[in-house]
């Protein structure tokens, strides 16, 4: 068995898609050496060696010592030095690296092979003393915390009393003797910690560092971070043991770190840091402020330490052209570390580079252009969930605030405004112009025309399926619900948390994580569905709500509680919801409409394409149902166009989520312009399935195996797809090509999505804010 695995000069046993063998590093190393990039030479032993360890305990398998040996020949062939040599020695770095990442787990070991002699080498061959001793005392420190499990705080301790004994402040004060003076208290000190001498032969300090690797495995911080990041035990670590190089051996050296391209914004720019003199990672702890690589960075930043570019210009345009390498390699942002010895560049480690949701898209899109990937492949890189967090406004990440409490962003995107504790006041404020904040204890349908006036909610009780954030979400206004360290005075009308007071009229801003939807879309059609909030959430239930809800709204808490059992519905699911809601209350419909045109007129004012919106109306079983809405919409329409002074065009559809609806189709389709297929409630309804519920016993049918799916996850092809079939072909028969699609969890489901496609449907949709990314997703499963 081939337990370890070569690396450097040009050429490698392993490539990249090894990771699972030989961990990410070392796979990455392996493929930047066959590829020609210039890495220092090394061996990975591989996870199965890790695997073989814990199954016999603690132990490794018998090859396992002469392949080490052979491949440590290997690189001291290749660098022209000898481990443990007294005139020119090869030192090493031991490194972890599983195959998926697990930061901080274990800390790497470098500078390993130096002892009282080969640090004698080290200074004669560097010239540089101080240098030679500066890397000893580090190993020792390093190797006695890894290795040997002595706390660090010993070691800071007889450093501190270095710099007290020769009058200095910073490390770099010290002079040589210090440091080798440094060097014997360590090692005295290790010898009262664990009662041995510190290892000085560089065999046994090799060893040591690989069981450490392996032993860490197994340490409570790295079972604790497989368990929160679902990697399994079974996986193992690889060990890295490369040939140290030096960024600390004088003004020709360097260390840093950079992304292939902008990770914030996605920009084609070479961007990282590094440091002059230094090693490992002091550019990322912070000792020293780093250098830009780029001028173009320097100057954005308007920092006044020289660039890269500036300082090494010829490293600067190598390093480019391994950007440029790897880029065309790897196809995609690579993050690298790259060292610099003597003006000689070395690349240290590849890896995808981590970014955020707008860099994600931009890179996509870009490397599309580019040609570098096909555009089947950019719309693959992009999780629906990135472009989610791109279609809401968000708080610039950088800003700086100050947090006064937090509660559950019930409803995402960043609002600011005037703070207003009633939603008269928030009416009254936004028809003079200004922007503001509703904050409510709760909020009930007697708030819906404030919740429409303001920028965003928030309240201190309630959560994510609160009153509040269910007609925030409807109407896309950012809501931060159940803020409980919120105190609401509305007698005083003002708010406090803490120390901090916040009178009516301040400024407040709410981050939760929609006219900017309208806008994204330019132009073309957004649907929006009516609101469908079960009316039984709106319902204050206990006894104290009750009382706040009587308070807050100045009535006897007789009513309220009369009302309340009024209200009170035994089967909400199927109760007083969706369409019936708005044939009681007509208000709310109207309410809606208007939302959902003044944004599409807005947008046309603000100089965008106007989008065609498309109103939807909820679990609809009849045809008067619909004629009744489908009136009160035209009639808004009608008004916002004339208050406007602008014509848009919209269309009036219905959701089809009862079996009645699907039956009804053909008369249905009379009235509706397009149809929606609600497939979370045609579902519950076709199978007399509470979504809620099903959960209870769902688990054992698929076991038993009468459902091979569970049907709110994957469609019900030969039930509910039987009713949405029968539904295509009736409604299409009254209105021809009629616009057809669904809208619900399946929209994100594979399977689904093909059996609509089959059925004949033209488009899914999730929730009314989420169009853009159930698109996404069935681009992806069109692929
Ligand atoms: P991590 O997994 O935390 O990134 P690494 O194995 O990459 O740990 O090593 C930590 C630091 O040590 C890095 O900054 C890297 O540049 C440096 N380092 C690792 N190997 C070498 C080497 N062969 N020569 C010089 N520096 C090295
Ligand atoms: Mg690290
Ligand atoms: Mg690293």
């Amino acid at each position: 068995v081939q337990w370890v695995y070569n690396f450097g000069a040009g050429a490698a046993d392993g490539r990249a898609e090894m990771k699972n063998l030989l961990g990410g590093k070392g796979a990455n190393l392996a493929e930047m050496a066959s590829i020609g990039l210039p890495v220092p030479p090394g061996f990975t032993l591989t996870t199965e060696v890790c695997t073989r360890f814990y199954e016999d305990k603690c132990t490794y398998p018998t090859e396992l010592k002469g392949q080490v040996a052979k491949a440590l020949a290997r690189v001291e062939e290749r660098s022209g030095q000898k481990f443990g040599d007294a005139t020119n020695p090869l030192l090493l770095s031991v490194r972890s690296g599983a195959r998926a990442s697990m930061p901080g787990m274990m800390d790497t070991v470098l500078n390993l092979g130096l002892n009282d002699w080969t640090v004698a080498a080290l200074a004669k061959r560097s010239g540089d003393r101080r240098f030679a001793y500066d890397s000893y005392r580090r190993f020792v420190q390093m190797y006695s915390d890894v290795v040997l499990g002595i706390e660090l705080s010993h070691f800071e301790k007889l450093l501190e009393r270095a710099k007290q004994r020769r009058g200095v402040k910073q490390d770099h004060e010290l002079v040589a003797e210090d440091l080798e003076k440094l060097v014997m208290d360590y090692k005295a000190r290790v010898h009262v910690e664990i009662g041995m001498d510190f290892p000085e032969d560089p065999h046994e300090q090799l060893w040591g560092a690989v069981g450490a690797v392996f032993n860490s495995w197994m340490n409570q911080r790295a079972k604790t971070y497989r368990q929160l990041h679902d990697i399994p035990e079974s996986w193992g670590t690889a060990v890295n043991v490369q040939a140290m190089v030096f960024g600390n051996m004088g003004s020709d050296c360097a260390t840093g770190v950079a992304f292939t391209r902008n990770p914030s914004n996605g920009a084609n720019d070479f961007y990282g840091e590094f440091l002059v003199n230094a090693q490992g990672e002091d550019v990322v702890a912070g000792i020293r402020t780093p250098q830009e690589l780029t001028i173009k960075a320097r100057k954005s930043h308007g920092s006044d330490l020289p660039s890269l570019e500036e300082v090494m210009p010829n490293i600067f345009r190598e390093l480019c052209t391994m950007r440029q390498q790897l880029e065309t390699h790897y196809k995609d942002m690579q993050d690298i570390e790259f060292t610099i010895q003597q003006n000689k560049l070395y690349m240290l480690q590849t890896r995808t580079g981590k970014r955020t949701a707008h860099a994600a898209l931009q890179i996509a899109v870009d490397m599309a252009n580019e040609g570098l990937i096909s555009k089947s492949q950019a719309l693959m890189r992009l999780k629906p969930e990135l472009i989610d967090q791109l279609l809401h406004p968000t708080l610039d990440p950088k800003a700086k605030k100050q947090v006064i409490a937090k509660g559950l962003p019930a409803s995402p995107g960043a609002a600011a405004g005037k703070v207003v504790f009633s939603a008269d006041e928030a009416v009254r404020r936004a028809k003079d112009g200004e922007k503001v904040l509703l904050v409510r204890i709760e909020t009930s349908p007697d708030d819906i025309h404030g919740l429409h006036a303001a920028e965003g909610v928030l309240t201190t009780r309630g959560g994510m399926t609160s009153h509040a954030a269910v007609v925030a979400r409807g109407m896309g206004r950012p809501c931060v619900a159940g803020a409980g360290a919120v105190q609401v005075d509305y007698a005083a009308a003002r708010l406090s948390v803490g120390s901090v007071t916040v009178q009516e009229g301040q400024i407040l801003t709410i981050d939760g994580d929609i006219t900017e939807l309208f806008r994204i879309m330019d132009g073309r059609p957004v649907t929006v569905r009516l609101l469908d909030p079960p009316l039984h959430e709106f319902i204050p239930h206990t006894e104290a709500e009750m009382a706040q809800v009587a308070k807050a709204a100045g009535v006897p808490l007789n009513r309220v509680r009369r009302r309340a059992a009024e209200l009170q519905e035994a089967n909400p699911m199927l109760g007083h919801r969706g369409c019936r809601l708005a044939i009681t209350y007509p208000e709310i419909c109207e309410m809606q409409a208007r939302a959902i045109f003044e944004a599409a007129a807005a947008v046309g004012k603000a100089g965008g394409a106007v989008p065609v919106a498309e109103v939807m109306v909820p679990l609809v079983a009849t045809l008067q149902e619909l004629s009744i809405l489908k009136e009160v919409v035209e009639k808004t329409a009608a008004a916002v166009q004339k208050e406007q002074g602008m014509n848009f065009t919209y269309r009036v559809g219905t959701m089809i989520e009862l079996p009645r609806a699907c039956l009804q189709a053909g008369k249905l389709a009379e009235q509706a312009e397009f149809f929606s297929f609600g497939t979370n409630d045609l579902t519950q309804t076709t199978y007399g399935l509470s979504r809620d519920d099903a959960g209870a016993f769902l688990p054992e049918y698929k076991a038993k195996g009468i459902v091979e799916q569970d049907p709110f996850v994957s469609l019900d092809q030969e039930g509910v797809g039987e009713l949405i079939k029968v539904a295509v072909e009736r409604g299409r028969t009254a209105r021809d090509g009629m616009k057809m699609g669904i809208c619900g969890e399946h929209g994100g489901d594979p399977a689904s999505i093909e059996f609509c496609n089959k059925v004949g449907l033209d488009y899914v949709s999730c929730s009314p804010f989420r169009v853009p990314v159930a698109r996404l997703a069935a681009a992806q499963a069109a692929l």
